[in-house]
């Protein structure tokens, strides 16, 4: 059977979609990638915030107008939302067939089949104890790059989060499947694996009693052929010396860290269950431009946290404007069911969370452009994912994470391989973008 698949949220889902994507085809189905085709599409879905929820909803009414319209007949959401509502969104949703939860995964072969039996089926068992999202996958993203999850679930229990009671506990995956997993990806030409997870900075310490992604990044680094490791959400409480030295020794880690801070009240942070105060993450960064080279360091902060006063969102202001990040996700609270900071007092205003929101996008819109200015003359290793035209292309600098920071665009008169890597020379900007001109074609 045609089935086509929509991976929504972070790229830990769209590892999930990739490995379904891969059981799927060992069965004998076909993946299309026209959904159009499809005569059964499977919606991997992202649930851990209202926002996440409602973008899933709407996908899954729009995609089930195809079953009057088109060739679709079955219809599938797997993923948090199912995980977080299970049987409710059967229910509620006429238009799903089949719902499949975290647990599900590696079954979605029998619940597929079912369901072409016309049976509706809510398959949402208990959380796994270990880590069970492994095994082939087809790769969805650029040519060159690809992510690996290292662990799932988490046991840090922030009081805004969900993730915890949808993903379960930390879950990580043995250190000796991984590399051969990272091999693998290598062998299949890619150049950049970004290790991922929800808490990367302690993979290990379900597995071994210790943190053990040292051990992981040592090991990765002596793959032949690999040229990136990147490392995204790290969690800063986590981060010790020997981790700092390893990223700043190992060869193939390159200079780009994710580490979400969240807030930079004290207040805030301690009612955020965050276990580190301002200092602390002064501290830390200042150590880490320190010792690390070239560092590019993106974060996440949050606005609107129950009892943020204006002293509080003025003190992260500041931290923003002081620390000058590379690169800065922000989040307006909202108040998800279930989790502690929902029954907080003192929620703050919607108006007033959208104002701060602005008021730090504002700060980092300046920061972002002054920071790509900076970066005009020098030559850059790109790598290069799609052609979008005659002598056009678009790929990422190590200064640039796939799929939440900007793009390089490269203008050339050569044929360039997309997966492979070329010295560019970096002339504007435009917008969150850099623009670029292939180095050994420029006078
Ligand atoms: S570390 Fe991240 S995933 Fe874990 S509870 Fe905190 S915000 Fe959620």
């Amino acid at each position: 059977m045609n089935i086509g698949f929509i991976s929504l949220g972070c790229p830990k889902n769209r590892v999930d979609t990739e490995i379904m994507m891969a059981l799927l085809k060992k069965s004998g189905h076909r993946i299309v990638s026209s959904l159009e085709d499809a005569e059964t599409i499977i919606i991997n879905t992202c649930g851990f915030i209202s926002s996440a929820q409602e973008e899933a909803i709407d996908t899954i009414l729009e995609t089930g107008k195809l079953k009057t319209q088109g060739k679709l007949k079955y219809l599938i959401a797997t993923g948090c939302l199912s995980q977080r509502f299970g049987k409710q969104l059967l229910d509620e949703l006429p238009e799903l067939d089949g719902i499949a939860g975290i647990a599900s995964l590696t079954a979605i072969n029998e619940l597929v089949e079912e369901v072409q039996k016309g049976k509706r089926i809510a398959a949402t068992g208990a959380l796994p104890e270990l880590f069970i999202e492994k095994g082939p996958r087809i790769l969805t993203t650029p040519p060159g790059s690809a992510y690996l999850k290292i662990s799932e679930g988490c046991n840090n229990h922030c009081t805004y989060c969900t993730i915890p009671s949808i993903r379960g506990k930390l879950r990580s995956r043995p250190l000796e499947e991984l590399i051969l997993e990272a091999k693998d990806l290598v062998k299949r030409g890619i150049k950049e694996i970004t290790l991922i997870a929800q808490d990367t900075a302690v993979y290990g310490w379900d597995l071994y009693g210790k943190h053990r992604l040292v051990a992981l990044l040592k090991e990765i680094n002596k793959i032949e052929g690999l040229e990136w490791v990147r490392l995204m959400y790290l969690h800063p409480l986590h981060i010790n010396n020997e981790l700092i030295d390893t990223i700043a020794s190992e060869t193939k880690i390159i200079p780009y860290l994710d580490i979400p801070i969240q807030h930079a009240s004290n207040k805030i942070l301690k009612l955020m269950n965050r276990h580190q105060d301002v200092n602390d993450l002064r501290r830390l960064i200042s150590d880490l431009r320190e010792r690390i080279d070239g560092l590019v360091l993106r974060t996440t902060v949050m606005v609107g946290f129950p009892g943020e006063e204006a002293a509080d969102f003025q003190q992260l202001y500041d931290f923003v404007g002081e620390t000058v990040f590379d690169c800065l996700g922000i989040f307006t609270y909202a108040a998800e069911e279930g989790t502690p900071a929902a029954m907080m007092d003192a929620q703050v205003d919607e108006e007033i969370k959208a104002q701060r929101f602005d008021e730090i996008t504002n700060v980092q819109q300046k920061i972002n452009r002054h920071k790509n200015i900076s970066r005009i003359k020098s030559v850059q290793k790109i790598l290069i994912s799609t052609q979008t035209g005659k002598g056009l292309y678009i790929g990422r600098g190590y200064y640039q994470a796939p799929e939440v920071d900007g793009l390089t665009i490269v203008k050339c008169k050569s044929r360039l391989t997309k997966g492979e890597f070329y010295d560019v020379q970096l002339i504007g900007v435009r917008n969150y973008d850099m623009i670029g001109e292939l180095a050994n074609e420029r006078a």
